[in-house]
């Protein structure tokens, strides 16, 4: 197949812009309404197609700089190029296109060999990365691009072939007698696999598959607001396919830690307040240590246990919304269990002034505690 950059009338310097006004250009000219029942016509539609994706692709311009065909997973005559286009014919390539729609140029195009297979990972973190967002590494097992053949699978100093079983279709048809007539039948060419060329001395690296495996290690922005059953999605980093086959994604699942103090309900968080009967009684100042440093809770005189107190906006940043949900503390009144004998007294004495009935003696009271225990 001719250069791409000749086939595409643009120099190697060509900016993405020129590159796309070129290909815009080209396509006009060679559009099938143009040029009806022209098989050449066609032909070329597909190498500048071709051209055009692997040249708007910086990744792939710059393998295929460096590499040439090979480095770019094949020529355009290779057998995927009708699937590229969802099957719908030529025609509905270039209506994709003029008609400035999500077209096939859009996205990652599923021309030549196949993506690579999606990954899924777990990523633990902690509530304070939940609630304020990390840039953490995650590590995961996959298949990357061998470096000593370019992915292509082709030892170094040799290309893959065109098959010469399919001649690069990567489909054979038989033809056979049967009694209603001639039965075409299309079946992908046992030679290839259905690849449209083949590897005659293989890699030694990757054995020909053009892929390595390896541990990766990528860095991965979690948003803050996450929670527990939270997928990202990163595009492009799962395993590549072989040959020189696109990625997958790969997935992240978060897994947010249990925390000492605080629990998540929703886009607040819950702590509790441990307060004494004579705090609550009497009222008191507590200084509350936060996800966001310390803050002061003002217990008012005569506080009632499980009574919420509200801190706005220190609670999860809201992943769906804007700003921050509250943190909600809520008072424990802790009942000593152990008291003094001078505490007993002032408690007694306490209770007598308010009429109420309370125990006196020490032997009745631990008689109580063993019928309980
Ligand atoms: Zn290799």
């Amino acid at each position: 197949m001719a250069d791409y950059y000749e086939l595409l009338g643009v120099a190697r310097t060509a900016s993405p812009d020129e590159i796309k006004r070129a290909y815009r250009k080209r396509a006009r000219e060679l559009h099938p309404d143009a040029n009806p029942g022209d098989q050449a016509a066609e032909e070329r539609v597909k190498q500048v197609a071709r051209a055009y994706e692997v040249l708007s692709d910086p990744d792939l311009r710059a393998r295929y700089d460096r590499y040439g065909e090979a480095g770019v997973g094949g020529a355009a005559s290779g057998p995927n190029i009708g699937d590229m286009f969802g099957g719908g014919g030529l025609g509905d390539l270039f209506d994709a296109f003029f008609g400035g729609g999500a077209g096939p140029f859009g996205g990652r195009g599923p021309a030549g060999p196949p993506r690579g297979q999606d990954l899924e990972v777990v990523a633990d973190i902690s509530l304070e990365q939940a609630v304020f967002g990390a840039t953490m590494p995650v590590s995961v097992r996959t298949a990357t691009r061998c470096d000593d053949c370019a992915g292509t699978g082709a030892a170094e100093g040799t290309r893959p072939v065109t098959c010469s079983e399919c001649n690069g279709r990567g489909q054979v048809q038989r033809v056979r007698q049967s009694l209603l007539g001639q039965m075409v039948t299309t079946s992908a060419c046992p030679r290839c696999g259905g690849a449209g060329e083949v590897i005659a001395s293989p890699c030694r690296t990757c054995g020909g598959d053009g892929r390595v495996v390896t541990e990766k290690t990528y860095q991965v922005d979690i948003p803050a607001g996450v929670d527990t059953g939270s997928t990202l999605r990163l595009t492009g980093r799962g395993a590549v396919g072989p040959r020189g086959g696109g990625a997958g994604d790969l997935y992240v699942h978060i897994r947010v830690a249990g925390h000492e103090r605080f629990r998540r309900d929703g886009d607040d968080l819950v702590c509790e307040l441990p307060v004494s009967i004579a705090q609550a009684s009497l009222g008191a100042r507590f200084t509350l240590s936060t996800l966001d440093g310390d803050e002061e809770v003002i217990v008012p005189p005569g506080t009632q246990p499980g009574r919420e107190f509200v801190l706005r906006g220190k609670g999860v940043t809201r992943l769906q919304s804007r700003g921050r949900g509250d943190l909600r503390v809520q008072v424990r009144v802790e009942v000593p269990t152990k008291l003094t004998d001078a505490e007993a007294d002032l408690l007694r004495r306490f209770a007598e002034g308010r009429g109420e009935h309370v125990i006196h003696e020490q032997g009745f009271l631990s008689r109580i505690k063993s019928a309980f225990s």
